[in-house]
């Protein structure tokens, strides 16, 4: 594997998945107390100082890993691997049924889900969608639709406090716009 990394071996080394560093406690700056939390860009036009209480904020990841980049947020090197940030799908499941991840309904669809179509990662990134609607998993198929493209809501995580990564809106439950799927 070290070696595919090293001379960039597309056909060897296929790309990672991984959670989104959002979710990380300290991704972006901020005060918890005071219930602000800001991007490096943020911080930097108000030299380092909360809004709320005008004291020093924490500073994040986000912000040492844009003092040490030399590119462009978003620009991606032409070698690069390709990679899918993703949900761990107990943390999906729960969004589509609209309860705790460690419910009883989660476990049961998990391993329904395992034992239908293999293991989580190809769930995730590779299962036909088509095939998910087939299995009367049309809602899951939709948000692995969203995951995939990268259509999520994020909050990033600051200050100790962990991100909330979301597939669906709440005005979609609210308004029932879910069960079209
Ligand atoms: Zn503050």
């Amino acid at each position: 594997m070290r070696d595919a990394l090293k001379t960039k071996d597309h056909k060897r080394f296929l790309g990672t998945i991984e959670f989104f560093p959002e979710e990380g406690k300290y991704h972006y700056d901020g005060h918890r107390a005071c219930s602000r939390c800001m991007s490096p860009e943020e911080t930097r036009s108000l030299s380092g100082l909360c809004p709320a209480c005008g004291k020093k904020v924490t500073v994040g990841v986000m912000h040492r890993v844009a003092l040490l980049s030399d590119r462009e947020a978003g620009c991606k090197p032409q070698q690069a691997f390709p990679f899918l940030s993703s949900i761990p799908m107990s943390e999906v499941l729960g969004e589509v049924y609209g309860v705790g991840v460690k419910s009883k309904k989660v476990a049961q669809h998990y391993q329904k889900l395992l034992e239908t179509f293999g293991n989580e990662f190809f769930i995730l990134r590779d299962c036909s969608l088509s095939q998910l609607k087939e299995a009367g998993y049309s809602l899951l198929a939709e948000a692995l639709k969203r995951i995939r493209a990268g259509k999520v809501h994020i909050s990033p995580g600051y200050d100790g406090a962990y991100g909330v990564i979301k597939v669906f809106e709440p005005w979609e439950r609210r308004e029932n716009q879910l069960a079209l799927f």
